[in-house]
């Protein structure tokens, strides 16, 4: 039987933290799932390392931080360290979460809504998308390739594998650069591949100097240009895999030869950039609207925004969006009348986000 809760909220940033936290407040069940490694995965694999995060509140907005435990703090600190303080919040408060689990989709039940996750299927009375502005792109192939990572969690994983990193930019290359360095210190001479389907790689003059230093130093990369992901197979032994195409000449009566590689899927990082979360919005069936011309202020002509009511419910009944994932803009249905509404991307604003619609939805399901 599925396991089931009042509330499944989607994403483990600060939205779906605070979420979370009051849900248990007010004494509703509930489950948080988080793609990632750890709660607030997001903001790690999007912060540079040291940032300094601050407690920013749009200067339109007169209301406090509803979840001060969330805040940042006045003096900013690193994000390390704030990272590092939600998770002994979320640990402390004893929040159920789930991590490494990926959302997929929503199908409707009687009483409750299914939530179809990469770990089976939950069941929740309501359901809150928190899962921010940046969704990672997924490699398209032949087959499956969910198995491949789309950011790196743990460099550790991959002392003493030759792993293939996939993407030509600068979040590929400081995945490699984290990779390397963690080889290094512990005397692990397998190489990394780096793989890009453009003949040239696309970093920054910075991320270049640091990917630099690390191969002076012994860093064992070897680069793959011109390559191109192609299937995602199961092997004999039941291993999945990533078949890469590294090189192809046409040869005459029509036939190609090529190269290929191929990488049990656990060892490969795709770094292929990231999406908004319009096709997630498609594939759940929510109502989205294109700007017309001079309707909207904030989105671009033509830009899809997501049609919520004021307690941030979406047009599919007990389905709820939150946070950077309805920035920087989103239509509100009021009094009938529909407006742009500006959204701006902060932690104040998800975290504000969270307590509106978790007390909207324990006014509701208390009645
Ligand atoms: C470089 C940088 C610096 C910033 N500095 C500041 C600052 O100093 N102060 C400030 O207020 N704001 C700052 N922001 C903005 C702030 O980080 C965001 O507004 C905030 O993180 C949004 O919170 P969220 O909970 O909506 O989404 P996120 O923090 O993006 O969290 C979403 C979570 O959902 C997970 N997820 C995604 N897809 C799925 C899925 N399919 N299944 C399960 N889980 C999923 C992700 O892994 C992620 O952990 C900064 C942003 C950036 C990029």
């Amino acid at each position: 039987m599925d396991q089931k809760y009042d509330v499944l909220i989607v994403g483990g940033g600060p939205g779906g933290v605070a979420a979370a936290y009051i849900c248990h407040k007010l004494g509703l069940s509930h489950l948080l799932i988080e793609s990632g490694k750890a709660i607030f995965q997001g903001i790690a694999n999007t912060y540079p390392e040291g940032k300094n995060v601050y407690p920013s509140k749009p200067k339109e907005n007169p209301e406090p931080f509803l979840v001060e435990e969330l805040r940042p703090p006045d003096k900013p600190v690193t994000v390390e360290k704030y990272i590092q303080y939600v998770q002994h919040f979320v640990q402390h408060e004893g929040l159920n979460v789930l991590t490494d689990t990926q959302f997929e989709n929503i199908e409707d039940g009687r009483e409750y809504l299914k939530v179809l996750t990469s770990r089976g299927t939950f069941q929740a009375k309501r359901v809150l998308l928190a899962f921010g502005s940046s969704i990672p792109k997924e490699l398209s192939v032949y087959g499956d390739a969910k198995m491949v990572a789309k950011g790196l969690d743990d460099p550790k994983k991959y002392i003493g594998v030759r792993t293939l990193v996939i993407g030509g930019g600068n979040s590929a290359a400081d995945v490699i650069i984290s990779i390397l360095k963690e080889k290094r210190n512990a005397n692990d001479t397998e190489p990394v591949y780096w793989a890009h389907v453009a003949e040239t790689f696309d970093v920054n003059k910075e991320t270049a100097q640091r990917l630099g230093e690390e191969i002076l130093l012994g860093g064992n990369i070897r680069l793959l240009p011109g390559a191109t992901p192609r299937i995602g197979e199961v092997d004999d032994e039941g291993v999945d895999r990533l078949v890469i195409r590294v090189s192809e000449d046409k040869i005459p009566g029509g036939i190609e030869r090529y190269h290929a590689m191929s990488f049990p899927m656990k060892n490969v990082i795709a770094c292929i950039g990231s999406q908004g979360p319009t096709s997630i919005y498609d594939r759940i069936g929510v109502q989205t609207i294109a700007c017309a011309e001079g309707v909207c202020q904030v989105a671009k002509e033509g830009d899809r925004l997501l049609l919520l009511t004021s307690d941030f419910e979406s047009t599919r009944k007990g389905v709820y969006v939150i946070g950077g994932a309805i920035s920087p803009s989103y239509m509100r249905i009021n009094k009938g009348a529909i407006q742009e509404e500006r959204h701006p991307n902060l932690i104040y604003t998800a975290v504000n986000d969270a307590h509106h619609v978790i007390d909207a939805i324990a006014a509701k399901l208390k009645k």
